[in-house]
């Protein structure tokens, strides 16, 4: 059975990763068919739209895509292409998960964690004024329907997972509405899954507690913007942007793409580490159902890091993308 999958390659290192990815992919021996449609800074240049209206029938018709990071202007210029891309499919959960890998030095051994982060709402529903001149309102947006939905998500994650523990993270003592509100539907939620424990951090000390001992944590339930936060954070405990997946999850649909972004300062240059967007394809091959394909990639990619050789600069080696994807396919390969 063949796979058609929306391939987005984006901008800045986004084609290099991509490329990379897909010849892992190849590897793997499974049939993909590439639909490659252009999104970001390079669609405005070819096709006058950050976001073309082919980009999301192509995703809309496949339900399954990879993509490159975006380059998304700070203060001015188009929204975020992912911004819209999530809330125009209904991407809803943000999965990020946070494992140490082998050969990686960080601060701390045995960090096995998952963000998932709310992706609608929030403050990143976009809903900026200005009052008067130098006063600025910015709403946040927290529903019953989302908050609920996505709670739901991370307790059915722990459950098929074999997870513990859902830990909560909010504001609620100075948002108490917005965050109330939040924290009332993961209660509700959590009634339904007796077998795992719940509990509720505030945002702050959870980033404390963090940095102290990432290890004592397992699913970290968050709104989109402390999930923003926090699992750019918890990036660095597993050795860098470089080696973090992430995936956007609907009802329907699913979008594979790393935690990091367009990288211009080495884009080009084929210094960037592809393995972020990799272990992000692993993730997709799981949600295809292909689990022996995905562990395999893992498995490649962790041989790779162990082996200690063939390492992207970011990780103290001086391997480009390409030999990288070479080193990773090959044992895709034989195994
Ligand atoms: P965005 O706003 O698009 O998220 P950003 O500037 O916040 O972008 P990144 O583009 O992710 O963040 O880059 C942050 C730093 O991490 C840069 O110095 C970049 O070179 C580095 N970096 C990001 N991704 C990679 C990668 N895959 N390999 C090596 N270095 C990377």
């Amino acid at each position: 059975m063949a796979y058609t999958i929306t391939l987005i390659p984006g901008d800045g290192i986004g084609p290099e990763v991509t490329a990379a990815a897909v010849r892992v992919l190849t590897a793997t021996g499974l049939d993909f068919v590439w639909e490659t449609v252009l999104a970001g800074a390079s669609a405005i240049g070819e096709e006058g739209s950050a976001l073309p209206p082919r980009v999301l029938e192509s995703v809309r018709r496949n339900k399954v895509a990879l993509k490159g990071p975006t380059e998304t202007p700070v203060g001015t210029g188009h929204r975020s292409v992912n911004v819209d891309l999530r809330k125009q499919l209904d991407l809803y959960a943000n999965l990020r998960p946070v494992k140490t890998l082998p050969g990686i030095k960080s601060r701390f051994d045995g960090v096995d964690l998952v963000v998932v982060r709310e992706n609608t709402e929030d403050l990143y529903s976009g809903l900026e004024h200005v009052v008067v001149p130098g006063v600025v309102e910015s709403i946040k947006i927290i529903t019953e329907k989302a908050s609920t939905r996505i709670a739901r998500y991370a307790f059915d994650y722990a459950r098929t997972h074999g997870r513990q523990k859902v830990m909560a993270v909010h504001k609620a003592n100075i948002m108490k509405l917005s965050d109330g509100l939040f924290l009332d539907c993961c209660r509700a939620v959590a009634k339904g899954y007796p077998e795992i424990t719940y509990d509720e951090m505030i945002v702050d000390n959870t980033c404390m507690q963090l940095v102290l001992d990432p290890t004592r944590f397992d699913v970290l339930l968050l709104e989109n913007l402390y999930g923003d936060i926090v699992s750019d954070l918890c990036a660095g405990f597993i050795g860098g942007l470089g080696l973090a997946p992430g995936a956007n999850i609907g009802e329907e649909i699913a979008i594979f793409e790393a935690v990091h972004g367009s990288a211009p300062d080495i884009a080009g240059k084929n210094l960037a580490n592809p393995m972020a967007l990799i272990l992000s394809s692993a993730m997709m091959l799981d949600h295809l159902g292909e689990t022996a394909a995905a562990r395999r990639v893992r498995e490649a990619v962790y041989a790779v890091l162990a082996e200690g050789k063939k390492l992207t600069r970011d990780l103290g080696g001086t391997a480009g993308t390409t030999e990288i994807a070479e080193a990773i396919a090959s044992r895709v390969e034989k195994r």
